[in-house]
């Protein structure tokens, strides 16, 4: 099965905007078992669509589009499979009423220009969507027209759009058409690691990792955190289901102190998970992290029971004025130095009246390192009714400002998961 993906829009080849939309369909493939043979930037040029879709056409057996479906001119996406096809465009009623009551739910009067939305190559169907105005469009294959092998899905350029229309629309759409490819027989989940490197991981896990093997395991490190990517094929679903646990567990084994999660549970879930399971508090106290850690947490419905707040203290009179840090402590050992760590720990605690305080002091750069504190120095402190603890990180004095204080976010999150 030959499968490729055209993003569609002048700010994506401008480099005004960054393609999101091709990444996040190549990974749902992905858990379909399938992997993208091209991924194709293109601008809103009728020219180079047309000869864009005609090699993709012969090419590929699904091309996935997206962008180009607005009700502008520069949105040419209907016309070029309407011309590929040489078959005219024809107003689709319920699209139409789609587009009118969409408009009408949010009390907005329709621009005639929105009807072009409604407008469907007539040998295609319209794709359905809940979330916005333009429609999709699938074109099933064409089996004896040499120059239409291809079946089209174009879908919105906009991402949430393009994502609900994707897994409820797309999806069954391809297991009709293609039943052999889209089977039910592939499954895949992603375990997230943390707390040691890329290549310590792998070379622990070279067995799991070898090409070809069923299931396919694959390694990825995103700012220290380390995902394992399963995907497990069988004869049937129960095969498959065996294979993936499988491996499942013997990475859970092999790597149990630093398992984060499963999907998309990382550290900040991690973090909530643990605050609800023992019942506790936390209060933050930042420096380099800005607040980045607050904001984390922050993203994670329901986390108002356990995180109380945090605050971010940057420079010195700060630390002094807002935790009570003395400032002789300060002046001793410097703002990035365990006992100062362990100061903002203890006074965030107590002054939200929290179980836990959790801290973050370090030099981020790429000025302010010296020989005894280089940059990416990175102290945490972790303060609790028994007393506090530290912790001291180098992240690395050649990483840049921004890597650095990610990584510390981690680095602050895994320290309360412990
Ligand atoms: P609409 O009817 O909603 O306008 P459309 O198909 O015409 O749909 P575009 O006008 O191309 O979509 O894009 C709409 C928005 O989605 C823009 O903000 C655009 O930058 C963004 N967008 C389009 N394509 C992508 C992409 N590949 N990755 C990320 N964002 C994208
Ligand atoms: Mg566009």
């Amino acid at each position: 099965m030959r499968v490729e993906i055209l993003a569609i829009g002048t700010e994506l080849v401008s480099g005004a905007k960054t393609d999101t939309n091709s990444g996040w369909l190549a990974r749902r493939l992905g858990d379909l078992g399938l992997t993208a043979r091209f991924i194709t930037l293109l601008g809103d040029d009728h020219a180079d669509n047309l000869d864009a879709f005609r090699v993709a056409a012969v090419r590929s057996d699904v091309v996935l589009t997206t962008g180009g479906l607005g009700p502008t001119q520069d949105d040419l996406t209907r016309e070029i499979v309407a011309e590929l096809r040489g078959v005219p465009l024809i107003e689709d009623r319920d699209s139409l009423e789609a587009i009118r009551g969409f408009f009408a739910r949010l009390n907005r009067t329709m621009s005639p220009r929105n009807a072009v939305q409604a407008l469907v190559p007539e040998d295609c169907r319209p794709i359905p969507n809940p979330v916005g105005t333009a429609p999709g469009i699938w074109a099933p294959p064409r089996p004896n027209d040499p120059q239409v092998r291809a079946a089209f899905v174009c879908l919105p350029g906009v991402p949430h759009e393009m994502k609900t229309m994707f897994d409820e629309r797309v999806i069954p759409l391809l297991r009709d058409a293609f039943p052999q490819a889209f089977g039910s027989n592939v499954l895949t989940t992603r375990l997230n690691l943390f707390g040691r490197g890329e290549s310590e991981m792998e070379s622990q896990a070279l067995d799991l990792t070898t090409r070809g093997r069923n299931p396919d395991v694959g390694i990825t490190a995103s700012d220290g955190l380390i995902s394992f990517h399963i995907r497990s094929f069988g004869s049937t679903e129960a095969e498959a289901r065996q294979r993936l646990e499988a491996d499942r567990q013997e990475i859970q084994r092999r790597f149990a102190d630093f398992l984060v999660g499963e999907g998309s549970e990382e550290l900040p879930h991690a973090v909530a998970r643990l605050l609800a399971e023992r019942k506790v508090t936390l209060a933050l106290a930042e420096s380099c992290t800005g607040g980045m850690i607050s904001t984390e947490l922050t993203a994670i419905p329901g986390i108002s029971a356990h995180y109380l707040g945090g605050l971010v203290t940057y420079a010195n009179t700060a630390k002094t004025q807002l935790l009570g840090v003395p400032a002789s402590l300060l002046e001793t050992h410097g703002a990035v130095s365990e006992p100062v760590a362990r100061a903002m720990a203890e006074g965030v605690r107590l002054r939200l009246g929290a179980d836990l305080g959790l801290s973050v002091t370090g030099i981020a750069g790429p000025g302010g390192g010296s020989l005894e504190k280089p940059v990416g120095l990175v102290w945490f402190g972790l303060a609790t009714s028994q007393g506090s603890i530290a912790h001291r990180s180098e992240i690395g004095p050649e990483k840049p400002r921004d890597i650095i204080r990610k990584r510390a976010v981690r680095i602050a999150l895994d320290l309360v998961r412990r």
